[in-house]
């Protein structure tokens, strides 16, 4: 079959299952039993979930080798697609606007699929090839937390899960902290007795009002995000809460900034008579890769090699590449060439899915060079 046929075929009977996260078993074992036909040794890894009913990442083997390299992406969908119908204008597909499409990240797998399926079939590989589909990707990059080093032979790799077109390499991505302040003051009639009160509402907002949020300077924003309080409009409010975030290229900024916004609500509940309690959680860590290193380098060429017009960037948003990144891994989430993800306009460009494949089988042959 010819490889950019089979690669539509894939894509489509992917996009047909539902993989909302948490449920992506079925997706799962439809992928399994297509890896087992090219070749690959198929794993299921176990991953908790939060709703009770398990669910698993896929890591598969191709055998050519000690060395191997690594192409990863998420099996899940940030919502479900149940009744998509599908719109084909020329090479771009669309869901018909019932649900999302699902290119998010279907698009990669295809791509991983179908690159791989094509350097097999060219014959002797330098490389073993290992793919790892995560689940709950949407969830926080839930499912990649599970992976093993120890239960992969590659170190370096690539997440086929970016933004921007085939040739887009994310070389940092930021470190994520979300950020959690709770206030208590004392309740009181807001007429009667109201000099007894001490309002927590006012010392939240004293402390949210001093500190800077959204974008701060270029590689840091911050975000406040939830804020709740009070209890009634007669009532002096005992206890308010903010929920937030911030978001770093490097890990200095990101605790200064924080820092920042603790001190703010010290100062507050210090001026308010209000106490205080602050919670900080790191959500994931940064990456970022010198475009002298010589994955990046490799990865050039081999665009290059293909026509295809390399772009390096830095992104705030994260990806399974920050989760493999922190456990040793050395992976770059590259663009896949999608559109809108996240919503009913989401769109996939076939050209770009098929540019997608060629690098992954490209790069199976130059691996070599830099693992
Ligand atoms: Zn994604």
């Amino acid at each position: 079959m010819k490889s950019d046929v089979y690669l539509r075929e894939i894509f489509f009977k992917l996009l047909s299952f539902d993989s909302e996260s948490f449920k992506e078993k079925q997706l799962a074992e439809i992928i399994a039993s297509e890896l087992s036909t090219i070749g690959f040794d198929v794993f299921f890894d176990p991953v908790p979930a939060s709703e009770g009913n398990n669910t698993v990442n896929l890591r598969a083997i191709y055998r050519s080798g000690e060395k191997a390299i690594l192409f990863s992406a998420h099996l899940d969908t940030v919502v479900s697609t149940a009744g998509l119908k599908i719109d084909v204008e020329g090479n771009i597909v669309r869901s018909s606007g019932n649900t999302i499409l699902g290119a998010d990240d279907k698009a990669g797998i295809a791509a991983i699929l179908a690159g791989s399926k094509s350097a097999i079939e060219r014959g002797f590989l330098p490389v073993s090839i290992e793919i790892l589909l995560t689940s709950a990707e949407e969830k926080g990059l839930w499912g990649a937390r599970f992976v093993k080093k120890e239960d992969l032979i590659s170190r370096y790799g690539f997440v086929l899960d970016g933004e921007g077109s085939v040739g887009t390499m994310v070389l940092s991505a930021p470190f994520h902290e979300k950020i959690e302040a709770r206030f208590k003051g004392k309740a009181a009639h807001a007429g009667v007795n109201a000099k007894d009160g001490r309002s927590a509402i006012v010392a939240m907002s004293k402390a949210i009002g001093t500190v800077k949020t959204g974008y701060i300077e270029e590689g840091l924003t911050a975000n406040i995000g939830i804020v709740s309080g009070g209890t009634a409009m007669n009532i002096v409010p005992e206890e308010a809460y903010y929920i937030g975030e911030v978001r770093s290229e490097d890990e200095k900024r990101l605790n200064d900034t924080i820092e920042k916004y603790r001190t703010a609500c010290q100062k507050a509940c210090k001026e308010t008579g209000v106490e205080f309690s602050f919670k900080q959680e790191r959500l994931y860590d940064g990456y970022r890769f010198s475009k002298n290193d010589e994955m990046v380098k490799n990865a050039m060429k081999v665009f290059e090699s293909l026509k295809i017009k390399p772009t390096l960037v830095k992104t705030m948003g994260g990806s399974d590449a920050n989760i493999l990144n922190a456990k040793g891994f050395k992976v770059i989430n590259i663009g896949i060439g999608c559109g809108n993800p996240h919503t009913k306009e989401e769109w996939a460009d076939l050209r770009e899915l098929e540019r997608a494949a060629r690098f992954v089988e490209k790069m199976i042959f130059r691996a070599s060079e830099f693992i």
